[in-house]
């Protein structure tokens, strides 16, 4: 039986959901017994109020205070605490909790996955906006709490149970797999003309809006390796990335001795989530299953540098290090809510993060804050502000 305090921020979202919906499960089979400590979410106040009416949490937060009052009126009589706000969320992330799931989206959850760091908790982190801006120092701050940080993105979900922790001597490199999102075989001219509805409609994975954006734009396989190179300690030159339309094999550790790991199962996050709520245990739940017969066949490919130049792009912010990954992760965040919003042609989301990161290539972390990510929200912020003003110049025109 999994016995754990659990605390999931961006509950309402769509690795929220998947979280809470899989102790809901594992409590059903009698294998996993939950005891939710906070609950945060942004806009969608009737689904918080109902994770929170099945799960009585100590609090409730919204990261509107527009809201409070309807989250209020919602929680009435459950003995649930209402709160709002940032600071809010980042209080509820500072409680004693075993476990943080961090699954807000976007540099929005930078500040709570950092406080939820320093307080000893194993940190869940689907956030991986929040490792691309902070990076070793986010992990540092884990480990100098007595914590851990388990990464629930399913290809570092995947690397992590393969790879040799206490030797990482012993690795090659790493090879991360991408489905190749929905426009994989989609010619550069009729990408031009991509509207959101057909970027978000992913094949194999049911994701939120920005990352389902950054699955076709592959700025998502960016984040990733960006996040791959912190988490593991690899430089930029020891991690490839295959694209396997499949997303069966979630990624790959290669050995010295050419062996190489990989870690399987259905494209499903619930699997990555149910690794990350057990480790070093496991938690038993009704698990789809693969069924490798019935598949036939894996197939693989290398991504196409012309078409997706945004992995190149992160590729190229890893190995500049400072504030570059920071400045990537802006920039694309900035412009795939433009394209979300219709505001930007979607062959311009990369063009916009090259001419952030090429005007702000010589812009260093900065340095003068209290602590790292203080840092990386300044810088986010300038990035930010350029981004947008590169958005307006870029538009529509492809
Ligand atoms: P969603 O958009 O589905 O959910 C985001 C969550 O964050 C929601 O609870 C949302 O609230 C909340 N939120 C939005 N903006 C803010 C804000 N400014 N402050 C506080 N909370 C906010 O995202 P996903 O679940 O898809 O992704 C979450 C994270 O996990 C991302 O970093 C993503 O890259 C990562 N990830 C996701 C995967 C997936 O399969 N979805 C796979 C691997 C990683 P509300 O909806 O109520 O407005
Ligand atoms: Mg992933």
């Amino acid at each position: 039986m999994i016995r754990r305090r659990v605390s999931v921020l961006g509950a309402t979202g769509s690795v929220g959901t998947s979280t809470l919906d899989l102790m809901d499960q594992a409590e059903q089979a009698g294998t996993g017994a939950f005891e939710v400590v906070a609950l945060s979410g942004g806009a969608n106040i009737a689904r918080l109020a109902e994770q929170a009416r099945r799960w009585r949490p100590a609090v409730a937060v919204t990261a509107d205070p527009a809201r409070l009052e309807e989250l209020r009126a919602a929680l009435a009589g459950t003995g649930v605490e209402a709160a709002a706000g940032d600071a809010a969320i980042v209080e509820a992330a500072s409680r004693p909790t075993d476990l943080v799931m961090a699954a807000i989206v976007g540099a929005a959850g930078l500040k709570s996955a950092w406080a939820a760091a320093a307080t000893g908790a194993t940190l869940a982190l689907a956030n991986k906006e929040s490792l691309v801006c902070c990076g070793a120092a986010l992990i540092q701050r884990v480990r100098a709490a007595g914590g851990r940080l388990i990464p629930v993105d399913s290809e570092h979900s995947a690397i992590f149970q393969v790879f040799p922790e206490a030797a990482p001597e012993r690795v090659a490199r790493l090879i991360l797999t991408a489905s190749g999102g929905p426009f994989r075989r989609t010619s550069l001219e009729a990408m031009a003309g991509m509207t959101p509805e057909q970027a978000v409609a992913h094949p194999n994975w049911s994701m939120g809006a920005k990352i389902s954006v950054d699955s076709a734009t592959m700025a998502n396989k960016g984040l990733e390796m960006i996040e791959a190179a912190y988490l593991f300690g690899m430089p930029a030159s020891r991690i490839d990335v295959v694209v396997h339309p499949e997303s069966v094999i979630h990624s790959m550790v290669e050995y010295v001795d050419g062996s190489t790991l990989a870690q399987m199962g259905p494209p499903d996050m619930k699997t990555p989530i149910a690794c990350a709520l057990a480790w070093p245990d496991r938690l038993s739940w009704p698990a789809p299953r693969l069924d490798l017969a019935a598949m036939g066949q894996l197939t693989f490919e290398a991504p196409d540098p012309v078409r997706f130049p945004a992995l190149r792009l992160a590729r190229e912010a890893l190995e500049a290090g400072g504030g570059a990954p920071t400045i990537f992760n802006a920039a694309n965040e900035v412009a795939a809510l433009a394209f979300l919003d219709r505001r930007l042609a979607f062959l311009n989301i990369a063009a916009v993060i090259a001419e952030t990161l090429g005007r702000m290539v010589k812009t260093g972390a900065d340095s003068d804050f209290d602590d790292a990510c203080a840092g990386a929200l300044a810088l986010d912020a300038r990035a930010r502000r350029l981004a947008l003003e590169i958005v307006g110049d870029l538009a529509l025109v492809a």
